[in-house]
């Protein structure tokens, strides 16, 4: 980052991951920041529970590279992971890298290791200020200022700065007030699944037979379970299923239809959670919502970052990363753009909103070759073709999960480039195909006159 100054009072509302990564950017520019968080810091950061492991990829560590805790973030809390191992219900296993060579991870943490890295940083700035048990009821986004519930005294407050970053999650009240100043599209899109979390605790050093160094995978076409290593030997388990019909979670109602569901279904990796039927019936459901605005930012005084402005579901494992680059972007803009805070504000969503919409639709889409085996198969099959046709002939060939894990490139950019590559296999592809029936015909046309021309010399000769 540039050592240029400058000086500035911001709100940050919502102290979860965006929002702490955002303070220490802003800090760094010379702002004072006051983080709100509406939880309170003694009694709501679970270490477990609800703990879902989050994938740390190419832009995550970018941001956090900037702000030098990438190696913090690699070394402490991370375990880096290769690949997809996909168990199949006849107990036999397929490896997916998760870069084409093989040797590039991505990082497993835990979103509260996370979290507690992200505050005891920020804590530790003399700009920044952490405000907890702080509820975001109010927003003026002409005045730049927030109200607030003090969730233990009940009491109202009013606060304001230069600007306000709405950082406050999928549900964001700062969204709301903003959208309720000025009209605009909003769009949220709920999947007919649901998830719980799970843990799997293979009780051998080997992991069971789990390798610590993948990520798991039971594709079973109507629902799924995946695995992601933890830092002890444990591994956090997420059931997708179905909300209602047969085999869903409408379904699972009592102790022994979980524990016959998952010996059917599950039968190698059941074994491995001493806590199922507990877990599963006892945890909160959760659901998968893509939440897209149009609106983005209010003159120089409101922006939104985060899944405020763009929740996708997480097939990707790509919301954080996007959130996290959503700093870094912003943070960018307005160093460029000085005190002209409106055009920072607005050329950080010129930016950003085609790339976050472009990965809320492949986010979605990737969920189809996840949950069904067969799609699976084909998918990998195609897009390893597609690689290989287009380096055949000596063109710029990598997988989209490549160029949107592994790299930078704008999200749009990457799906752009991956059906330029897709469209040019098929053209290959074809090429090779009528290249063959070409040869075909032509070994067909030389052997026929052959024939004749044989046929001809016996019957001079007889
Ligand atoms: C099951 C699952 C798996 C995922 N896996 C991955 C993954 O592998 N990789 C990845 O990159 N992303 C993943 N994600 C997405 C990732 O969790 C989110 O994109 C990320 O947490 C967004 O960060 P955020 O700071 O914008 O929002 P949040 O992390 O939700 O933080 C919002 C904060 O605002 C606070 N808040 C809310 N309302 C108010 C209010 N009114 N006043 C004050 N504070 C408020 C909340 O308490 C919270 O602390 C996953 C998501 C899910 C659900």
């Amino acid at each position: 980052m540039s050592s240029q100054k400058v000086t500035f009072t911001s709100i940050v509302v919502g102290g979860g991951l965006s929002g702490l990564l955002m303070a220490m950017y802003l800090s760094r520019m010379g702002g004072r920041v006051q983080v709100f968080e509406r939880r309170s810091v003694r009694t709501s950061w679970p270490r477990s529970g609800r703990s879902i492991n989050l994938l740390l990829s190419a832009r995550g560590l970018s941001a956090l590279r900037e702000l030098d805790l990438e190696e913090t973030a690699k070394k402490t809390i991370s375990v880096p992971v290769y690949g997809r191992t996909v168990h199949t219900i006849a107990n036999t296993t397929s490896f997916v890298p998760y870069s084409d060579d093989g040797r590039k991870p991505v990082h497993i943490c835990s979103r509260w290791d996370l979290h507690r890295m992200l505050r005891e940083e920020a804590e530790g700035l003399p700009n920044v200020t952490l405000h907890y048990g702080q509820q975001c009821v109010g927003v003026d986004p002409d005045k730049g200022s927030v109200s607030f519930v003090d969730t233990e005294t009940k009491q109202q407050h009013e606060v304001s700065a230069d600007f306000v970053i709405g950082a406050d999650g999928t549900y964001s009240a700062v969204r709301e007030h903003l959208l309720r100043r000025v009209p605009a599209n909003f769009e949220q899109t709920v999947l007919s699944l649901g998830y719980r979390e799970l843990t799997i605790r293979p009780e051998d050093q080997d992991g069971g037979g789990l390798d610590r160094h993948t990520s798991h995978d039971w594709p079973r076409g109507r629902h799924m379970l995946f695995a992601l290593p933890n830092l002890d030997n444990s591994f956090s388990g997420t059931m997708i299923l179905p909300l209602n019909g047969r085999e869903s979670i409408e379904s699972l109602r009592t102790e022994t239809d979980v524990r016959e569901f998952f010996a059917h279904h599950y039968p190698d990796v059941s074994p491995m959670m001493p806590d199922l039927t507990d877990e599963f019936l006892s945890r909160k459901l959760a659901t998968f919502l893509t939440v897209r605005t149009s609106r983005w930012h209010h003159r120089d005084k409101v922006v939104l970052i985060g899944d405020a402005c763009h929740t996708v579901v997480p097939f990707y494992g790509q919301g954080m990363n996007a959130a996290f680059e959503d700093c870094a972007v912003l943070a960018s803009r307005l160093l460029a753009h000085g005190d002209d805070r409106e055009s920072a504000f607005a050329e950080y969503v010129a930016l950003r909103k085609p790339n976050t919409d472009a990965l809320a639709e492949i986010s979605v889409r990737h969920l189809d070759g996840l949950v069904d085996p067969v799609r699976h198969s084909i998918r990998e099959t195609r897009h390893r073709m597609s690689v290989r046709l287009n380096r055949l002939a000596r063109l710029p060939g990598t997988r989209l999960y490549e160029m949107v894990t592994h790299t930078t490139a704008p999200y749009a950019e990457c799906v752009v480039a991956a059906a330029r590559q897709e469209r040019r296999a098929r053209w290959l592809g074809l090429s090779v195909l009528m290249a063959f029936y070409a040869a075909r015909s032509w070994i067909d046309h030389v052997s026929r006159r052959l024939r004749q021309r044989r046929s001809g010399m016996k019957s001079q000769e007889a």
